[in-house]
């Protein structure tokens, strides 16, 4: 490296992180502490490819955070390490399903993987999985196809697929094999899933318990240390984080987050400690971000319903019920001039912004009226009030939203 190298990377050199990736999402670490027994047991059962066998299929499952991910790419990894120094010819191709979210794209990356050229549209989906049995057919060795966050495939378009990657080996000669990882984070998605996929998916189960404070603690300092410059986290910025998360179900992700943005406010600061205020921030500005996401992504009387409930729980000070919510919510389309929905569909509504975790729904009985639905704000009203500003269509009615709510935001500008 010349000196100029030098003096630019000097200048350019964070006080607060020696390696600001390794607390993205993506990184995968090479030690995972706390993990020792899933990472034994993955192992064990993948293993079998090694001598030319099908490992079983593996059904996957926990809350999210809880290193499910993490644990498979590194094993998968390993495997194939170790593979490659043996010669047996053993692959593995990871798809995350959020991401390639069709029973199209799926196909089409396993087949990809396998140097299977696939246009990216044109073909029926059937057409792509005959192109990859045909490839399957024609070479020797194990493949081992992990499929994370198959919730979102299966939501969207049916189990069919994995149905039929399930029974891609009677479909195969000796030499050629195919196991499949499936994972979730969603446990309501194992109850809902065909007995039958399910029962083919899950010859293993393995389900990750979330971590306690004391293991994210470990797993936080683990990571920091390639993280941070020595010496920069006080002492009790690492417990907090973790206490913080493991009060959300021991979610790791979470802690590595408010570390990782803790570090960046103080880094946009220019100061150089990271202190446990800086963590109290990161959580609000995480929150933030979070609501923000949800909210932009509702349609127009999702946001309307949202607005009306963040009104009539004076900006979540109290509770509401379906009814006020109701009321609310025709004042604010007759405000703004737009076609309302039925009472039964605001209500179909609120149960989707409970799934959302923005709002919390109790059914209570109450005395002889029967039941009742009381609804709670589970979410900061100023940062629902800030992302639904963004949207043009509700500039009418936002200061009365504001106003209602008890609250008042700088307003953000559309991105
Ligand atoms: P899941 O897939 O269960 O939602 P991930 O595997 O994505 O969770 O883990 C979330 C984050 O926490 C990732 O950045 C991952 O590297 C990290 N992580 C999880 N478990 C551990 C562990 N035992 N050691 C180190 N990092 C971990
Ligand atoms: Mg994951």
């Amino acid at each position: 490296m010349s000196f100029i190298d030098d003096i630019f990377e000097r200048s350019v050199k964070s006080r607060i992180f020696k390696r600001r990736e390794v607390l993205m999402p993506d990184y995968v670490p090479e030690v995972l502490p706390h993990r020792e027994a899933e990472i034994r047991r993955l192992a064990a059962t993948l293993a079998p490819a090694l001598r030319g066998e099908r490992p079983n299929n593996v059904f996957i499952y926990g809350l999210t955070g809880t290193g499910k991910t993490a644990v498979t790419r590194f094993v998968l990894k390993k495997l194939e390490e170790k593979a490659g120094e043996l010669r047996v010819p053993v692959r593995g191709i990871y798809v995350n399903c959020r991401h390639r979210d069709t029973p199209y794209r799926v196909l089409a990356d396993i087949a990809e993987s396998l140097e299977v050229r696939v246009p990216f549209t044109g073909l029926s989906t059937g057409e792509v999985f005959s192109r990859l049995v045909k490839k399957l057919r024609g070479r020797a060795g194990v493949l081992i196809v992990v499929l994370d966050e198959i919730d979102f495939l299966v939501k969207r378009h049916g189990d069919d697929v994995l149905y039929k990657l399930t029974r891609i080996n009677e479909m195969l000669d000796g030499g050629s094999k195919v196991s499949i990882i499936g994972i979730t984070n969603s446990v309501r998605f194992v109850e809902s899933l065909d007995p039958r996929v399910k029962s083919s998916l899950s010859e293993e189960e393995m389900v990750f318990p979330p971590y306690t404070a004391e293991q994210i603690r470990d797993i936080l300092e683990a990571r920091a240390e390639e993280a941070f410059q020595p010496g920069v986290l006080d002492d009790d910025v690492i417990p907090l984080c973790a206490a913080l998360a493991a009060r959300e179900h021991g979610d790791a992700r979470r802690a590595l987050d408010l570390l990782r943005v803790a570090g960046e406010i103080a880094e946009r600061r220019g100061l150089d400690r990271v202190t446990r205020s800086h963590v109290m921030e990161a959580r609000n500005e995480i929150e933030r971000d979070r609501v923000a996401d949800v909210v932009r992504s509702l349609p127009l009387h999702g946001k309307l319903v949202l607005a009306s409930i963040v009104m009539a729980t004076g900006g979540g000070r109290h509770y509401t019920t379906t009814g006020e919510v109701y009321d609310l919510y025709l004042q604010l389309t007759s405000s703004i001039n737009i076609e309302k929905v039925t009472f039964r569909r605001v209500s179909g509504i609120i149960g989707e912004l409970d799934m959302l975790g923005l709002i919390v729904g109790r059914v209570t009985s109450r005395g002889r009226y029967g039941k009742t639905r009381v609804i709670e704000l589970a979410s900061d009203a100023e940062a629902i009030i800030e992302a639904l500003s963004e949207d043009p269509m509700l500039d009418g009615v936002l200061e009365v939203i504001e106003r209602r709510a008890g609250v008042s935001v700088r307003r953000r500008e559309s991105p």
